[in-house]
């Protein structure tokens, strides 16, 4: 599957906002955004009023970019959640949240998505018992996310699980930091999923 291999904190440069894609070092002052905060490159610094279009198409790329997805993976998350009854933006959300890389990072076994992604492709963790190596895995209400026996030494998700405190974890989810295990509660409402978006501005991009 394609990705995106670029400095990530190009990312957050160019959208002007913190993306959070490094885990730790998000918090520190060595992140990009609190040293520069203008766009990259030659042009980074010009200031350029917006259209509708740039608006929409910035709040879309600020989704796809937090995700670490690619264009059409995005895209067709956004056509399921337009086929489904109920608020497309919501929907897209929802689905994205429920992604194994996100939970797993969410959960604190992962630092960060990209992280995250990467221990899942390697096989280290099972979802209700079952080995699954596939980021995109969408868990539900119920499921079980655990770490492999033999993985219950890899130092990255020791050291990520260290850092979990309870008041971090979205109240949809739970984990048990001795069992190196979690359970999905619920699927997210909008109000439990915490990303500044607006996003009925990307059902508006993509419904032009
Ligand atoms: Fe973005 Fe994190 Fe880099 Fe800061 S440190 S620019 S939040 S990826």
């Amino acid at each position: 599957m394609a990705r995106y291999r670029e400095p990530l904190c190009r990312l957050c440069r160019r959208d002007g906002e913190k993306l959070f894609l490094k885990g730790q070092r998000c918090l520190t002052d060595k992140c990009a955004i609190e040293r520069r905060k203008y766009g990259p490159g030659q042009h980074g610094q010009r200031r350029a009023k917006l259209s509708d279009y740039a608006i929409q198409l910035k709040e879309k790329q600020k989704v796809r970019r937090s995700y670490g997805l690619m264009e059409g993976q995005f895209r067709k998350y956004f056509a399921e959640a337009n086929r489904r009854r109920g608020v497309t933006g919501e929907l897209l959300l929802q689905y994205l949240e429920l992604r194994l890389d996100n939970v797993v990072h969410k959960m604190g076994l992962a630092a960060n998505r990209n992280q995250a992604r990467q221990l899942i492709g390697h096989g280290h963790f099972l979802v209700n018992g079952v080995k699954v190596n596939i980021p995109s895995f969408r868990v539900k209400a119920g499921d079980k996310i655990g770490v492999v026996e033999s993985s219950k030494a890899v130092g990255c998700i020791q050291e990520s699980l260290s850092r979990v405190s309870h008041a971090g974890v979205p109240r949809w989810l739970e984990i048990d930091v001795n069992q190196m295990q979690g359970k999905v509660l619920h699927a997210p409402a909008r109000d439990d999923i915490q990303i500044d978006v607006k996003e009925q501005l990307i059902v508006e991009f993509y419904s032009r």
